[in-house]
C-alpha cells in the first residue's frame, strides 16, 4: 500500500523516517518519530519529526494545528521519561533563522541552560 504521507526523496529527514538512513530513535509513532540531534546543543538533544513532509512548522499548523500539539505532547513526554521537567522547545523556521532542513521538526533540549537565546 502506497504511504498516507507525503515524502521528498531529496529530503533527509524522509529518508531517516523510510530507515535509509541510521537514526537514534527514541520514539516511533503512527504520525510522528522522534531521534537524537546528531550535533547535540543540550544533554538531551531529540527532534521530533511528523512523517509527513511539509517544509515547517507554520506549513503543518496550517493544514493540521493538532499535530503541532501532538509534537509538542510526544517532546514532554521524552523530556519526562529522561527525567527532565524543565526543557526548550524550538522550531527553527527560515534560513536566515538556522533552518538547515526544511522537513517540519521540533528540537527538544533539556539538562543544560540555553544561554544565547535572547529570550
Ligand atoms: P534545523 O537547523 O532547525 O533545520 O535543524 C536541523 C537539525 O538536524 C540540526 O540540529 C542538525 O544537527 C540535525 N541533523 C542533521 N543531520 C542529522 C542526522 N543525520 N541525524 C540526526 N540529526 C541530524
Ligand atoms: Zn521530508
Amino acid at each position: 500500500m502506497a504511504s498516507q504521507f507525503r515524502t521528498d526523496e531529496s529530503c533527509l529527514f524522509c529518508r531517516i523516517i523510510a530507515g535509509e538512513i541510521p537514526s537514534d530513535r527514541v520514539h516511533e509513532g503512527e504520525r510522528m518519530i522522534a531521534f537524537r540531534d546528531i550535533a547535540p546543543k543540550a544533554p538531551l538533544h531529540v527532534l521530533i519529526v511528523p512523517r509527513d513532509h511539509l517544509p515547517n512548522a507554520a506549513a503543518t499548523a496550517a493544514e493540521d494545528p493538532a499535530l503541532i500539539g501532538e509534537l509538542i505532547g510526544c517532546a514532554d513526554t521524552i523530556a519526562r521519561e529522561n527525567g527532565h521537567e524543565a526543557y526548550n522547545l524550538l522550531f527553527n523556521t527560515g534560513e536566515a533563522a538556522g533552518q538547515t532542513i526544511f522537513h517540519t521538526h521540533l528540537h527538544l533540549l533539556a539538562g543544560g541552560k540555553l544561554t544565547d537565546l535572547p529570550v
